[in-house]
C-alpha cells in the first residue's frame, strides 16, 4: 500500500478543535501522512516517517476538503427572466401567481430525464470539486412526486459517482405543495408520507421540510419529519427564515442533524438547538438574493450552537455556488469571525451531516485533504483565504487519500 507524506506545510489548520493548537487546531512546519485513504500520522516535518510519495506544502495552507452541507443543485430550467422581474421591480408573489418561482423549477425538473439531470448535476458537483468542495449535501424538492423525487436523488448519487466527491441526499418532498395538489393539502402531506417517502427510502440519507409561512406548517412538517426519522433517515428542517413559526424548537425536539437559515430565532430556540445538538446551518446567498436580515449570530453563540455555512446553491433564491465566498459573506454580513466561518464550511458542516469525521484532518479520518496557495504577495494564514472574496487556488486536492 503506498504512502504519501505531505511536508514542510507552512500551516495546517487541522480543524480538529479539541486537540489541536489554537481555534482551528493550527501547527506550523507540519506534516501529514496519508495511507489506505485515511490520516495516519500528524507530526513536524523533521519528524516525518518516509513515505513513497512527497509532496511539499512550503509557503501553503493545508486544511480540509470543503463540506456544503445544504444544496438544491439538482435542478434543471432557468429561473433568469425572474431575476430580471425582481430587478424590475415585480414582488415573487406576482412571479409565483403567473406560474413562476418555485413551481417552474418543478416542471423544468420534472421535464429532464434522468440521465440529462444526471449531467447537469456531475457539471455543478466538477464546478465545486475545482474549489476544494470534497463533501456536498444534495436535496431532492423540485419532484415533488414518487417518481421524480426519485429521478432528483438517483441523479444527484450517480454524478457524484463519476466525479468522485462525497454525497449526502436528503429528501425534500415537503418543499412546497404541487399546483395539481394546492386544493388539497392534507392529501399532498399523505402523498409525501405514503408514497414518496416508501419509494426514495433506499436513495436518501436524511429527511428534511421547508416549514414557513407559503410552504408547510409546524405541524405538517412535524408529521413528516417524524415518518421519515422513523423509517432511519436523520432529519434537517429549513426553519424561521421569513417568518417566525416554532420550526427550531421543533426541530430540536425531534433531534435534528440540523436546522437551516434560522433568520428569525429568539434565545430559547437557540438553547433548544444547543441542548439537542442540533447544528445551526446559515446560508448568506440567500439572505443576499432576498435582501434579508441576518440571523441572530449572537444568540447562536453565546447558547453553544455549533454554527455552519453552506451555499443553499438553487436557481431561485440563492444561484450561489461558492462555498468560499459563502465564507466570506457570513462573516461580511453576518458577523461570523474567520475561525467560525472556517469551522463552518469544514468540521461544523460535516457534524451537520451526522460524519463528524470528515471536515477534519485527524489520525484515523479519511483523507479529506486540500493544499491551498494564499492569495498573491500574502503569508499562508487562516484569515486570508476568508478575506479575499474566492480567493483560494489549489495545488492538490485528495477525497479519500485519491488526488483529483
Ligand atoms: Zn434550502
Amino acid at each position: 500500500m503506498s504512502s504519501l507524506l505531505v511536508h514542510d506545510i507552512s500551516t495546517l489548520l487541522t480543524m480538529d478543535t479539541p486537540q489541536g493548537v489554537g481555534a482551528l487546531g493550527e501547527r506550523t512546519d507540519a506534516a501529514v501522512v496519508v495511507e489506505d485513504g485515511r490520516v495516519v500520522w500528524i507530526g513536524d516535518t523533521a519528524s516525518a516517517p518516509s513515505c513513497d510519495v512527497r509532496h511539499s506544502a512550503d509557503g501553503m495552507v493545508v486544511m480540509p476538503g470543503l463540506v456544503d452541507c445544504h444544496t438544491h443543485l439538482a435542478w434543471a430550467g432557468s429561473r433568469a427572466d425572474e431575476f430580471r422581474a425582481r430587478l424590475n421591480g415585480e414582488n415573487y408573489t406576482d412571479i409565483l401567481k403567473r406560474g413562476g418561482g418555485i413551481l417552474s423549477t418543478v416542471r423544468a425538473t420534472r421535464d429532464a430525464s434522468e440521465p440529462a439531470l444526471t449531467d447537469l448535476v456531475e457539471t455543478r458537483l466538477r464546478a465545486a470539486l475545482g474549489r476544494g468542495v470534497t463533501t456536498l449535501e444534495v436535496k431532492s424538492g423540485y419532484g415533488l412526486s414518487a417518481e421524480h423525487e426519485l429521478k432528483q436523488l438517483r441523479a444527484a448519487k450517480a454524478a457524484a459517482e463519476r466525479v468522485g466527491v462525497r454525497i449526502f441526499t436528503t429528501f425534500l418532498g415537503a418543499h412546497t405543495v404541487p399546483a395539481e395538489f394546492r386544493a388539497d393539502r392534507p392529501a399532498y402531506v399523505d402523498d409525501v408520507i405514503n408514497n414518496q417517502l416508501p419509494a426514495i427510502l433506499d436513495d436518501a440519507d436524511f429527511i428534511d421540510a421547508y416549514v414557513d409561512d407559503g410552504a408547510f406548517t409546524v405541524a405538517e412538517g412535524r408529521r413528516i419529519l417524524s415518518a421519515g426519522a422513523a423509517l432511519g433517515l436523520g432529519v434537517r428542517v429549513h426553519a424561521e427564515q421569513v417568518t417566525k413559526t416554532g420550526a427550531a424548537r421543533m426541530a430540536a425536539s425531534l433531534g435534528a442533524l440540523s436546522a437551516d437559515h434560522l433568520e428569525r430565532i429568539d434565545a430559547e430556540d437557540a438553547a433548544a438547538l444547543a441542548a439537542a445538538g442540533t447544528v445551526a446551518v446559515l446560508l448568506p446567498g440567500a439572505m443576499l438574493y432576498l435582501g434579508d436580515a441576518p440571523p441572530p449570530v449572537p444568540l447562536l453563540r453565546s447558547a453553544g450552537v455549533k454554527i455552519a455555512v453552506a451555499t443553499d446553491t438553487n436557481p431561485g433564491s440563492s444561484p450561489f455556488p461558492d462555498l468560499w465566498g459563502a465564507a466570506t459573506l457570513a462573516v461580511l454580513t453576518m458577523g461570523l469571525t474567520v475561525e467560525e466561518a472556517l469551522l463552518g464550511i469544514t468540521a461544523n458542516a460535516a457534524t451537520a451531516l451526522g460524519r463528524p469525521d470528515l471536515g477534519r484532518i485527524q489520525v484515523g479520518c479519511p483523507a479529506d485533504i486540500l493544499l491551498v496557495r494564499p492569495p498573491a504577495g500574502e503569508p499562508p494564514g487562516a484569515a486570508q483565504l476568508v478575506q479575499h472574496f474566492g480567493a483560494p487556488s489549489l495545488a492538490l486536492t485528495l477525497i479519500g487519500g485519491a488526488s483529483f
